[in-house]
């Protein structure tokens, strides 16, 4: 492990709050270390519902702030982050007794629209909602509405902050685990320790930011948590056959559901379930499969479609914060507010969306400034407005170029992937892969939108991870029988749920 003994600002958490935290310090002349006891976002970052969204809901509970930040946030980043954040159309069918109805939805679209200063939505009939989206049922059908939101990729998104953020200066490690120190009530900084090679350091840190999502329990001060589990279903678009988005309410419990297009696949979700115990890994249900598939007979009641035909299935955990008296609201009641607090030496931060992540960091560096580090003006001008290709979105400028430039058998997609060998082989050499996993789901999510988590794959990786990350017979045996553990026990689609 390769640190210094000393650092203006030490991170504890690389998600994407931890990573816009990271960012934005890299950019204000601290010096800046951040640590994941995983990969980067392989906490709750990289199994989100992948939507930069408006957050239309927050205007039903009189939440306008969050609404108009929302909205904000989202516009901004569609201009500073083409390539990764990309505009999304969407359909919000309207059926008979459908409450609230075309109305009432307009007028919230049509606020949320003023709040973005852009016209995104529209109301339209139901003969033209069937030519945006050939399979929605036409039966009840009253109206919709047309809009447009944003859909990223989630991890891509924390792994672009972090890398830019070590461009500029900052520091970012992988799979260490940090255990806070604290000297008479401050907490000092903290005891890192390698989770692959058991190396140790201690680092001392004037103020830690703890950004540990649904853990955030582990730091003094932290408030009380409700681990919510939302999952999902991946499709091939070939399955489901969608033009862009559809969002809808689940006939059960009228909770909002959607199925999109994500990285040329479908993800269909989600759900919101108590998860009693965050250390346990977040795995769909039989029972939330059977309720995503209960909901998609709502808008597509001819077609026959069923879990088993999933891809892939992803869960995550909500880090929900419970004010006093709310630890038995019904969990889709919850607010999704973010929690900041404060100790000496110590700035916690848990709670929130993506979407939100860069107005979070610029709130986390404030409370920084509070105590006592100077946090000077940003040095580098904020992303201008370009029109950067899918791969420099991702890989940014250097990567995509790098990417470009390999041989034309590597840059084949592959199975039914947008990814290629080359884009593979810049994560080995350049991005911090240092599991299988770090490479097959964050660096590409290829264990999500290939066919049986492309372990047909395996065979033709072995060569090019032998030769970039050095990896002997024996580490590849040990990184490919995990991968295929973890893909199977986490992310293989359920059986059929058709029969009881
Ligand atoms: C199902 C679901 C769908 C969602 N959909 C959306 C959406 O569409 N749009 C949107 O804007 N938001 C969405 N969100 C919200 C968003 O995904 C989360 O708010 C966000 O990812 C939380 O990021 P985080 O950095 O706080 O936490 P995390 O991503 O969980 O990061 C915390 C990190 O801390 C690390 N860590 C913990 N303890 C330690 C330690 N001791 N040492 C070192 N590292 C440690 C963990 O390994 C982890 O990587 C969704 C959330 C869920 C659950």
């Amino acid at each position: 492990m390769k640190v210094e003994a000393h650092y203006d600002l030490l991170i504890v958490g690389g998600g994407i709050t931890g990573a816009a935290v990271l960012h934005a310090a890299s950019r204000r002349g601290l010096k800046a270390l951040l640590v994941d006891r995983g990969d980067y976002a392989s906490g709750t970052s990289s199994w989100s519902s992948k939507l930069i969204h408006g957050g239309l809901r927050y205007l039903k509970s009189g939440q306008w702030r969050m609404t108009l930040e929302s909205v904000r946030e989202r516009e901004r980043l569609l201009v500073e982050r083409p390539g990764l954040v990309e505009p999304q159309s969407f359909v919000m069918p309207v059926f008979a007794g459908d409450r609230p109805g075309p109305t009432a939805l307009g007028a919230a679209f049509w606020i949320a629209d003023r709040m973005a200063g852009e016209r995104t939505a529209r109301r339209i009939d139901a003969s033209e909602a069937a030519t945006l989206e050939p399979l929605l049922a036409r039966d009840g059908l009253r109206a919709a509405i047309a809009y447009r939101d944003g859909v990223v990729d989630d991890a891509r998104l924390v792994l672009r902050l972090i890398f830019d953020a070590i461009d500029a200066g900052a520091q970012a490690l992988n799979h260490v685990d940090a255990t806070l120190v604290e000297e008479g009530g401050r907490v000092v900084g903290a005891q890192l320790v390698d989770a692959l090679d058991g190396t140790r350091q201690d680092v001392t840190a004037p103020v830690t930011v703890h950004a540990a999502g649904v853990w955030a329990g582990a730091a003094p001060g932290a408030p009380l948590l409700r681990p919510l589990r939302g999952s999902h279903l991946v499709f091939a678009r070939s399955t489901l056959p969608l033009r862009g988005g559809i969002a809808w309410l689940h006939p059960r419990d009228r909770r909002p559901v959607f199925a999109h297009l994500w990285e040329g696949a479908i993800v269909v979700g989600t759900t919101d379930i108590d998860h009693p115990v965050a250390e346990v890994p977040a795995t769909i249900s039989p029972d939330e499969a059977a309720y995503l598939i209960e909901a998609l007979r709502v808008p597509f009641p001819r077609f026959a479609i069923d879990a088993s035909m999933a891809l892939s299935t992803f869960a995550g955990l909500r880090a929900i914060v419970v004010p006093p008296g709310e630890e038995h609201m019904p969990p889709s009641a919850m607010g999704r507010d973010t929690a900041l607090w404060a100790r000496p030496g110590l700035v916690g931060i848990t709670g929130g969306k993506l979407t939100t992540h860069r107005a979070t960091a610029l709130e986390v560096l404030r409370e920084v400034e509070r105590q006592g580090l100077r946090v000077a003006p940003p040095s580098i001008a904020p992303l201008a407005a370009s029109t950067a290709t899918r791969l420099q979105g991702r890989l940014g400028a250097a990567g995509a170029a790098w990417v470009a430039a390999r041989p034309v058998d590597e840059q084949r997609t592959l199975l039914d992937t947008p990814y290629t060998v080359a884009e593979l082989r810049w994560s080995m050499q350049h991005e911090q892969v240092r599991r299988l996993d770090d490479l097959l789901m964050r660096r590409t999510r290829i264990g999500l939108v290939a066919a049986g988590g492309a372990l047909a794959l395996l065979p033709m990786l072995e060569a090019p991870c032998r030769d970039d990350l050095g990896w002997d017979a024996a580490r590849w045996a040990d990184e490919s029988a995990r991968y295929r553990e973890n893909w199977v026990s986490r992310h293989a689609p359920p059986a059929d749920n058709r029969r009881p």
